[in-house]
């Protein structure tokens, strides 16, 4: 798999915040203040109590694999894809980077990274650590 051949995310006003902070390296998720849980994908009403007005928080986005699986057979070569989920509780779907495709394992610990994808985007994907 070649990170060119990877297209653009969707930026919309909801998760531009998130994108800004990608280019930096930086891992957003939110957290709700009324039931104080963390969710994703981001989102302002909580998935879990509904109330609005969550907010964002830095995360280092570490975590265990929950569950994965290899596709190698794909025109735009093998990937991996995997359920990571994060000290902060939440489950992240997410592609691991190409060198960790035979590594995967059900409770390895990983980190979520951001790449250069197809015309300078930025996309999140993740890394064994
Ligand atoms: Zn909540």
């Amino acid at each position: 798999m070649s990170y060119d051949l990877i297209s653009a995310p969707p930026i919309n006003p909801e998760t531009k915040p998130f994108w800004d902070a990608a280019e930096q390296g930086k891992f957003l998720i939110r957290r709700c203040p009324a039931c104080g849980e963390a969710h994703w994908y981001p989102r302002t009403i909580c998935p879990l109590c509904h109330k609005a007005d969550t907010h964002w928080e830095e995360s280092p986005g570490t975590g265990t694999i929950y569950s994965w699986t290899h596709m190698r057979k794909c025109p735009r070569g093998p990937f991996a894809l995997a359920y990571l989920e994060l000290d902060e509780g939440p489950r992240v779907y997410v592609q691991f980077r190409p060198e960790d495709n035979e590594s995967l394992e059900i409770g390895k610990r990983a980190q979520i990274m951001f790449h250069p994808v197809k015309d300078g985007a930025t996309m999140m994907f993740a890394k064994l650590i």
